[in-house]
């Protein structure tokens, strides 16, 4: 246990009623799925916004009384019922990967982890319904046995997609399908926090006040989502010595058809930063992408007319895992694993595409990871960390030269707010869900 966790703990008094709420929960779930350790505790008051700087700083903040483990979503709805009974404050879960203190508790209470409601329920042509604990990978895998894949998957491939969907936006196949809220979800069965808790089901654009709204405005119990007819994917990896060269060769390959999956750079600081493959020059830019296999002959030719080296086509399923491993977030996970004292911030817009001279003025030393996308250029910044008002001040000189930035250095619900609030208040009216994290009208 940490000393910044002891000392938190030492002012910390229990929620009222958490005894009462314990005891009843295990008559539902069993005793053995109402865990109370300590180890398990602080499991569950983390996830990864420790790779923010300013937030690390405000962390431990709230902290897990007890961990429930529904084995199936038919147990959510119950568990919701006695939350709102004794007054309880839930935080659902899945892997706990999101990296702005998305599924901390801040403000105590219980941690619903959902990754025990783990089943893959269905599946017919273009869609599959699965618990909201089911791995995204198992997903994939199951909508492979059937000749299909699914629309998106992101980088931490392993994730459920009750977070994904609740937490994350995108990643392998938003090139060409954007984000997890631009038609990927098909219908989501909800569960409220209320007196019945009776779940309900949303479709198409009425799901969207439940996706990326950090379980606020209601616990998804299954999810269905799209997919489509599965392809023969490989992964093409080039090297460019220079930047405009490279990003013009993304370009190309974004509008490459058949569209790829997936196509990122990288700045060679960052390539250093990778596990070392003989596909990865550690003293070049590092251009890659998921394409077809019949494609890759054209993808080839745009790398050599741009100046750069294809150093390999690797198929599946290696290739393409190698390429989604490096993609988003990853790259800066590679980074701070290698190396302490950085930030990142995600940005966007085609102006990336010229010379990031500008941006080091802004932020020196700073190193770009670039995602390819048909709706615009997405990415992730990374520099030296010094201290937070740095950052915010880089952040509005970034937004004068036409870039777009999200920081993900606070932990609110920070996309379509006002939607998400008012779904809230009918499903959660006693502000029992993950508290703390819809800010205030
Ligand atoms: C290195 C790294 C790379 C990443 N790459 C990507 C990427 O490519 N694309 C991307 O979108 N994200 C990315 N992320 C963020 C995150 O990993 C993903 O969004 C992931 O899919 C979240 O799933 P999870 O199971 O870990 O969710 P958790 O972190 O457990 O939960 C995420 C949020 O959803 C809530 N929640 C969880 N389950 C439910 C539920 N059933 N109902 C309601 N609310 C729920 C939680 O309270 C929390 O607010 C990355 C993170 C890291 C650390």
């Amino acid at each position: 246990m940490t000393s910044d966790l002891t000392e938190f703990l030492a002012d910390h008094r229990a929620t009222e009623g958490i005894e009462e709420f314990c005891a009843e929960a295990a008559a539902l779930l069993g005793p053995q799925e109402v865990v109370r350790d300590a180890t398990a505790l602080e499991k569950a008051s983390c996830d990864w916004a420790h790779m923010s700087p300013i937030l690390s700083a405000k962390l431990p903040a709230g902290r897990a009384e007890v961990v429930l483990r529904p084995t199936s979503h038919q147990q959510i709805p119950g568990l919701l019922a006695l939350a709102h009974r004794h007054r309880i404050p839930v935080t659902p879960r899945g892997k706990g990967t999101g990296n702005y203190g998305q599924a901390i508790p801040l403000r105590d209470g219980a941690v619903l982890d959902l990754t025990g409601c783990g089943r893959v329920l269905d599946a017919g042509d273009g869609w599959i319904r699965a618990e909201a604990g089911a791995k995204m990978s198992d997903l994939e895998a199951h909508a492979r046995t059937l000749g299909q894949e699914l629309w998106m998957f992101p980088s931490t491939f392993g994730t459920t997609i009750g977070g994904f969907l609740s937490g994350g936006s995108g990643g392998t196949g938003s090139l060409v399908h954007r984000t997890n809220g631009d038609g990927f979800v098909q219908e989501l069965t909800v569960v409220p926090c209320t007196a019945d808790a009776e779940p309900f089901t949303v479709r198409g654009a009425d799901a969207l006040p439940y996706i990326h709204a950090y379980g606020t405005s209601g616990i998804t119990a299954t999810a269905t989502v799209r997919l489509q007819r599965a392809r023969d994917w490989s992964g093409l990896f080039a090297a460019f010595d220079d930047w405009r060269p490279a990003t013009a060769a993304l370009s190309d390959l974004v509008r490459l058809e058949p569209a790829p999956r997936l196509a990122s750079l990288d700045e060679a600081g960052l390539v250093r930063a990778f596990q070392p493959d003989p596909a990865l020059d550690p003293a070049a830019l590092s251009l890659r992408a998921i394409v077809e296999a019949g494609a890759a002959g054209t993808a080839r030719a745009i790398i050599s007319r741009h100046g750069g080296r294809v150093l390999e086509v690797r198929p599946a399923p290696e290739g393409p895992a190698l390429v989604s491993s490096l993609s988003f977030n990853h790259p800066t996970y590679h980074l701070m694993k290698a190396e302490d004292g950085w930030f990142h911030l995600e940005i966007g817009g085609d102006v990336l595409l010229g010379d990031p001279a500008e941006i080091r003025k802004i932020f020196p030393g700073t190193l770009l990871h670039l995602e390819g996308m048909r709706s615009g250029t997405v990415g992730m910044l990374m520099a030296r960390y010094e201290d937070e008002q740095t950052v915010y001040d880089g952040i509005a000189a970034l937004e004068v030269l036409g870039v777009g930035v999200h920081s993900p250095h606070n932990w609110y619900v920070d996309r379509r707010v006002d939607l998400v609030r008012s779904a809230a208040r009918a499903a959660d009216p006693r502000g029992l869900l993950n508290p703390g994290k819809l800010p205030a009208p």
